[in-house]
């Protein structure tokens, strides 16, 4: 049974991995949540594999990714889109920024930041005091000659403010909490956050679900979306696994789903995963698509812990 009105128009989600290795179990509860909540409403599901990095994403690691994907019964609307061939639709959103006088070349280093600023947001990354934003254009013409700069764009003194699906009301103050920010880096490559707003707009995605870690990009994004003249989406950030031992699962420490993928069976996971998450009543293995009709975002659990 379809929950959506009939003049409203079926959700568009998407997952959207970065194929910097194996996923692990928390990537896939994302992949799940998302899926659940999209197809309950008889919307479409997109995947995006995030590897505007090329270095540090192989093909191979986006095979694995949609190979295990579909093992676990994703299904997925349209073609696969790859950030890395994208960088043309990229340039066009860049233009629209630049057109509208609010970008700027920054010419510091990674050693410069590290010196000035002080860390700031829950990722790790630094909130820019603006230093370049002052050079005048032969200042700018004259460092060009000996470093490539990366592109800024500039924030006013505004906060913005969502409503998460799961976390609740958030705020953000632009200029005091995230700063002038990169939307290309000194190297050509296009920064996540201009990428995944020029795809999640060109592709209609009206749902991000996503997790936790995520949400203090969200402000940044939704000011895109206005400065491109478009509505964001709605955006659900969820809890990040946790083993028992209460360590965030990480591909690094080996929580790949490879090693779980060769213990159990996909519908094990799949019901082992859905029991954490609250979505189920009891530790049965289940198929995804069993799933759809009985999911809700308030069955979520503020913790996931997987034993
Ligand atoms: N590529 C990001 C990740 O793997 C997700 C980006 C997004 O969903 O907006 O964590």
């Amino acid at each position: 049974m379809k929950t959506y009105n009939a003049q409203d128009k079926p959700p568009v989600g998407r997952f959207a991995p970065t194929p910097s290795g194996r996923m692990h179990l928390g990537n896939v509860l994302c992949a799940l949540v998302a899926y659940l909540s999209v197809r309950k409403r008889g919307g479409r599901f997109l995947l995006r594999i995030e590897d505007l990095d090329a270095a540090r994403c192989p093909r191979s690691a986006a095979d694995e990714i949609i190979r295990d994907l579909n093992r676990l019964g994703f299904e997925f609307d349209g073609e696969i889109i790859y950030q890395s061939e994208r960088a043309e639709v990229y340039r066009e959103y860049e233009k629209k920024l630049e057109n509208l006088g609010l970008t700027y070349p920054c010419f510091c280093s990674r050693s410069e930041l590290h010196a000035s600023q002080a860390p700031h947001l829950s990722d790790g990354s630094y909130v820019y005091d603006g230093k370049c934003k002052r050079l005048t254009k032969e200042q700018a013409d004259e460092k060009r000659k000996s470093r490539p700069p990366c592109i800024r764009l500039r924030v006013p003194d505004e906060t913005v403010t969502f409503a998460d699906g799961f976390c609740g009301r958030q705020s953000q103050n632009l200029e005091k909490q995230c700063g002038d920010f990169i939307i290309r880096r000194s190297d050509g490559v296009y920064a996540y956050q201009l990428a995944v707003v020029a795809d999640d707009i060109s592709s209609g995605v009206t749902e991000v679900v996503r997790g936790e870690d995520l949400v203090s990009s969200t402000a940044r994004q939704i000011y895109l979306y206005g400065l491109f003249g478009e509505k964001p989406p709605h955006y659900a950030h969820i809890p990040l696994v946790t083993a028992s031992d209460g360590r965030r699962l990480s591909k690094r420490d080996g929580d790949s789903l490879a090693c779980a993928l060769s213990d159990f069976p996909p519908e094990r996971i799949i019901g082992r995963l859905a029991y954490a998450a609250g979505i189920t009543e009891t530790d049965a293995p289940v198929k995804l698509n069993e799933l759809i009709e009985c999911f809700s975002f308030e069955k979520l659990n503020r913790r996931i812990t997987l034993q």
